[in-house]
C-alpha cells in the first residue's frame, strides 16, 4: 500500500508520500523531510493514540520519511498517515493487496478520534490529478472528500475502525451531489421585509443578474445594509464547477463547518472595517486566502465602506482587475481565483445625516468630499451601480410586504442562464469591451445620449464600457436582443452618483 498525504502552499499543493521503515536499533521514533513544529508532534500524538487504541508501537528504530523532503510540511493532518503507515510496517493491520495508493489525511486525538482537518477538497483533487483514486479521511470531512466526481472516500471516525475498514471493499465514486447547507453569513434579508424604494429593488435585480458591482449610500435608516444584505437571496445557486472551486477555496482555509460538502449558495462575506490587508487579500506565513477569494464566485460587502484602512480598499484593485490575487512570502507564492461581486454601503456624509429630509447634516462641503475621497476614484470607478438613499416616509413603512425574493431570484435565474448561453459561460460584468462590440451595439439616438454624458460627467472608457454592460443587462431582464435608448439612460441614470460630479448633494 502506497500512503500519501498533502502539503498545501497557496491554493496549490503537492501529494505527499508517507514512508514508514521499522529496523533493529535502540528504540526511536524520527520524522524527516522538512516537518514543521505540529508535525513533529505528530510522533506524540500517534505514539499514544496507537497505545490507547490497543496497537502496538515497536520497540525498534521507526523511521517516517515525508517525500519529497524539499517540500515544507505543515500542521496537524499527517497524524492519520503516519499512524496508517506505522501499523502497515509493523504488520499490525492486514494489507488489503486491492488497496493500492491511498491518500490519508486527518488529525489524531490522543484517545484515537480522528479529527476533522482543513484542506482535504483541494488534497483529494491533487491526488486525483496522479491518479490516487481512493481516499480515507475524517469522518467530518468525508462529504468534501466525496463531492469529486472520481473520488472513492472513506470516513473514519475512531483509530480503532482501522482494521474493520480494510476488510470492506473501499466505495465507489458517489455521485455529485449538493448538501443543503450554505455559504452564506448570517441572516439573508428577503426583500419583502422593505417597504417602498421601487428605484433600489430595480437596481438590486439588476445588480444580481448580471453581477454588478454596487453602492448604495444614504443616512442610517434608509435601508442601505438591508438591501445590501438582501443580495444573496436573488442570487441562483452555484453550478458544478463554480461550487467546486469556491469550495476548495473554503476548504483550504478551513472554513469549512465539519460534515460540509460543496457550497450550494454563492457565499456571502461580510468583512469587518478593521480588516487588514492581509485578511482581505489573503497571506501569512502559509499563504492563506483572504476574504476576496473566500467571496469568491459570491458577494463582497463592505458596510461603512469609508472606515476601511485606505491601504486595504488599495488591496482590492488587482482582484477586481484580474479576477485573482497573487500572494508571496518567503520564497513561496501562490494564486488564489478572486472573482467576487463587490457591494459597498456607506453614508453620504462625515455625520451621516446627510439625504435625511430634516437637514440635519451639518457637514462642510470640503469635508464630504474629503470623506468621498477615502474610497479612492479607482475603487469607486469599479462600481457600476451607485444610488443614494432616503428613508421612505412613515406611510410607505406601513405599506404591505413588496415582492418577495424568491420571485426576483427566478427571473434573475432566467437572466443569468440567457447571459451564460450567449457569451461563454459568463455574466455580463465580465464582458470585455471587445464582446460589448458584439453584444451591446447602441442606435444612433443612443449613441448621441452616450457622448453628451461622457462629456458632462466626465465618463472614463472604464466607466463607458460599465454603463453598456448594465445596459446590456437590463435589455436581457426585458428579454430583449438589441439595446435601445432607454436602457443605456437607466445605466447612466445608476452610474452619475458619486463620481466627479458631486451634484447629488443638492438633490
Ligand atoms: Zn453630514
Amino acid at each position: 500500500m502506497e500512503i500519501y498525504a498533502y502539503a498545501a502552499s497557496g491554493f496549490q499543493g503537492a501529494l505527499i508520500s508517507v514512508e514508514v521503515d521499522i529496523r533493529r536499533g535502540i528504540p526511536a521514533f524520527d520524522i524527516v523531510g522538512l516537518p514543521d513544529g505540529a508535525v513533529r508532534e505528530s510522533r506524540e500524538r500517534v505514539r499514544v493514540a496507537l497505545r490507547r487504541c490497543g496497537y502496538t508501537l515497536p520497540a525498534q528504530h521507526i523511521l517516517v520519511n515525508l517525500a519529497p523532503g524539499s517540500l515544507r510540511k505543515e500542521g496537524t493532518g499527517y497524524d492519520l498517515a503516519i499512524a496508517l503507515g506505522l501499523l502497515v510496517a509493523s504488520g499490525q493491520l492486514e494489507q488489503n493487496e486491492e488497496t493500492g495508493a491511498l491518500l490519508c489525511i486527518g488529525e489524531l486525538l490522543l484517545d484515537g478520534r480522528v479529527l476533522p482537518v482543513p484542506g482535504v477538497l483541494p488534497a483529494a483533487a491533487a491526488a486525483l490529478e496522479l491518479g490516487v483514486e481512493k481516499f480515507l479521511v475524517p469522518q467530518g470531512n468525508l462529504e468534501e472528500a466525496q463531492s469529486l466526481p472520481r473520488g472513492r472516500a472513506s470516513g473514519l471516525h475512531h483509530l480503532q475502525d482501522l482494521p474493520q475498514l480494510f476488510t470492506e471493499p473501499w466505495p465507489e465514486p458517489s455521485v455529485l451531489q449538493f448538501p443543503s447547507r450554505s455559504g452564506m453569513a448570517g441572516e439573508v434579508v428577503d426583500l419583502a421585509e422593505m417597504r417602498g424604494q421601487p428605484i433600489l429593488r430595480r437596481m438590486l435585480e439588476i445588480a444580481a443578474a448580471g453581477g454588478h458591482h454596487l453602492l448604495l449610500f444614504g443616512p442610517p435608516g434608509s435601508g442601505k445594509t438591508m438591501a445590501c444584505r438582501s443580495l444573496p437571496g436573488l442570487l441562483p445557486p452555484l453550478m458544478a464547477p463554480q461550487s467546486l472551486q469556491a469550495t476548495r477555496i473554503w476548504s483550504q482555509a478551513g472554513k469549512l463547518a465539519p460534515e460540509e460538502g460543496l457550497l450550494y449558495r454563492p457565499p456571502f462575506r461580510e468583512p469587518h472595517h478593521s480588516a487588514s490587508a492581509e485578511g482581505m487579500v489573503g497571506g501569512g506565513a502559509s499563504l492563506q486566502p483572504g476574504e476576496v477569494s473566500l467571496a469568491h464566485e459570491g458577494v463582497l460587502f463592505l458596510d461603512e465602506v469609508p472606515e476601511f484602512a485606505p491601504r486595504v480598499l488599495q488591496a482590492l484593485r488587482e482582484p477586481l482587475g484580474s479576477q485573482r490575487v497573487s500572494l508571496s512570502r518567503a520564497g513561496r507564492s501562490t494564486v488564489y481565483p478572486a472573482r467576487f461581486q463587490m457591494v459597498l454601503a456607506m453614508n453620504a456624509c462625515p455625520c451621516g445625516n446627510l439625504g435625511k429630509a430634516d437637514g440635519s447634516c451639518t457637514c462642510m462641503p470640503h469635508d464630504i468630499r474629503r470623506y468621498w475621497r477615502r474610497l479612492g476614484g479607482a475603487l469607486l470607478d469599479r462600481v457600476d451601480l451607485r444610488m443614494p438613499l432616503h428613508p421612505e416616509p412613515a406611510p410607505v413603512l406601513l405599506q404591505g410586504p413588496g415582492e418577495c425574493s424568491e420571485r426576483i431570484a427566478e427571473r434573475v435565474l432566467q437572466c443569468q442562464r440567457m447571459q451564460r448561453e450567449r457569451q461563454g459561460n459568463r455574466l455580463n460584468v465580465q464582458l470585455t469591451p471587445q464582446d460589448l462590440n458584439q453584444v451591446a451595439t447602441l442606435g444612433e439616438e443612443a449613441r448621441f445620449y452616450l457622448g453628451k454624458a461622457v462629456d458632462k460627467l466626465a465618463l472614463s472608457s472604464r466607466a463607458v464600457h460599465s454603463c453598456l454592460r448594465v445596459a446590456r443587462t437590463i435589455a436581457d431582464l426585458d428579454d430583449r436582443p438589441d439595446l435601445v435608448t432607454d436602457d443605456l439612460l437607466e445605466a447612466l441614470e445608476y452610474r452619475r452618483f458619486g463620481d466627479k460630479d458631486l451634484s447629488w448633494f443638492v438633490l
